[in-house]
């Protein structure tokens, strides 16, 4: 397979961003799937939603580390200049990592939304393998007059809770409710209304305040239980799916209907999603570019959004480490992970040796399930434990997330 490495690329950009993208998403659906290491990856579907209000689109730039498990890139066919990328990670490549993938064979969708060119291009879907390189493992045409527009027969209740104004010029945050019968809707409303009040008084999302918005959308599921993925008899029919034990964890709340919820969604805007499930065990979980789920009745329910979204907004790796010898292998500690708040110390000068050397963060050794080999930059994070602020670190990649998303700060 060709090997593609980030680290050489050349971008030549002729022209000014604006001519190359429409006021248009496009969302390509892949399903990952197969119970062995071996990549088996196929587009599902691609479609159309009116409106781009992801990301400020910017020339590419190949400064900085790319983040994600996976990542693509799109290519204009008659320039072949790479006009878009970007990355994410997958519920997929845990399975893979996981002993669950020799018990239970399983299929994994992930939608990659990204604007609409206005020519001809190519999609290229790059696998990051154990040694840090991007192997190609899909490739698929984008023929521009020929991709249908998403319809969808759902229908959510939306309800703006903070506007920040135009949703092309700030960062957009979106509740999505999973688990409530139609009789509870106003138990989320409350639950919704709550959660985001805190959640932007929390540093560091509350310097960015008047560039937030917050929407909620509600359909009614047919049951307010919540299943586990391990029980195959008593299935649980909520509107999402969510369940708890995901890969055999206990706490693992997931939903893994990502088309689903790309249907839920539509054209609403929404840079960051949340799925509040209406549930008081504790469980969440939060993977890069992908799904932000959480227990919306826990008392921790705050926390565990701060800590998921690290996850899926950010590509920020668990500072935490344990014991468990499955997990020793998550990570190649040869190499310098992709994940902004741990190092290997292979390439620390792309992390934080900057503010190390000045004395303004640390180095403890223990991260990312790595007792050896692997650190962080503080004692303690909310990356490590929940009842703790980020470090600064974790902080300052927050930070410049969020401003991927806003054109001028208020
Ligand atoms: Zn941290």
């Amino acid at each position: 397979m060709f090997v593609f490495m980030f680290a050489c690329d050349v971008f030549v950009m002729g022209k000014g961003v604006s001519e190359m993208f429409q006021d248009a998403t496009l969302r390509v659906d892949i399903v990952f799937k197969g119970e062995t290491s071996k990549e088996n990856v196929s587009v599902a579907g691609i479609y159309r939603n009116e409106g781009w209000t992801g990301k400020v689109i910017k020339e590419v730039s190949d400064e900085s580390i790319q983040k994600g498990d996976f990542l693509y890139s799109l290519v204009d066919c008659a320039t072949s200049d790479i006009i878009w990328r970007d990355g994410f990670c997958t519920l997929y490549d845990e399975y893979l990592h996981s002993e669950w993938k020799s018990k239970r064979p399983r299929a994994f969708e992930h939608s990659i939304l990204m604007p609409m060119p206005r020519k001809k291009s190519v999609l290229i879907l790059y696998n990051r393998n154990w040694d840090g390189d991007n192997v190609e493992i899909l490739r698929d045409t984008i023929d521009v007059l020929r991709v249908a527009s998403c319809t969808t027969n759902l229908n959510p209740n939306v309800k703006v809770l903070k506007n920040s104004g135009n949703p092309k010029e700030n960062l957009d945050i979106l509740i999505l409710a999973d688990a409530y019968t139609a009789s509870e809707q106003g138990k989320f409303d409350k639950v919704a209304a709550d959660l985001s009040n805190r959640w932007l008084n929390r540093s560091p999302w509350n310097r960015f305040k008047n560039n937030i918005s917050v929407r909620t959308a509600f359909i009614a599921s047919d049951t307010n239980s919540v299943g586990d993925e391990r029980d195959t008899v008593n299935i649980k029919h909520t509107v999402l799916g969510s369940r708890f034990g995901w890969l055999d964890s206990d706490r693992y709340l997931i939903n893994n209907s990502i088309f689903k919820q790309m249907d839920y969604i539509g054209t609403i805007p929404a840079d960051i999603i949340v799925v509040a499930v209406n549930t008081r065990e504790y469980g969440g979980g939060g993977v890069y570019n992908e799904i932000t789920t959480i227990s919306a009745d826990h008392p921790s329910a705050l926390e565990l959004i701060l800590h998921e979204a690290g996850h899926s907004f950010v590509g920020l790796a668990d500072e935490y480490f344990c014991d468990y010898e499955d997990m020793e292998n998550y990570f190649n500690t040869s190499i310098e992970p992709w994940q902004p708040n741990v190092t290997t110390l292979k390439e620390f000068e792309k992390k934080w040796k900057n503010s190390y050397e000045q004395g303004t963060t640390g180095l403890h050794e223990g991260a990312a399930y790595h007792t050896r080999g692997m650190y962080r930059s503080s004692e303690n994070c909310l990356m490590r434990e929940l009842s703790v602020p980020f470090c600064k670190v974790c902080e300052g990649e927050l930070e410049k997330s969020i401003e991927e998303y806003i054109v001028s700060n208020k």
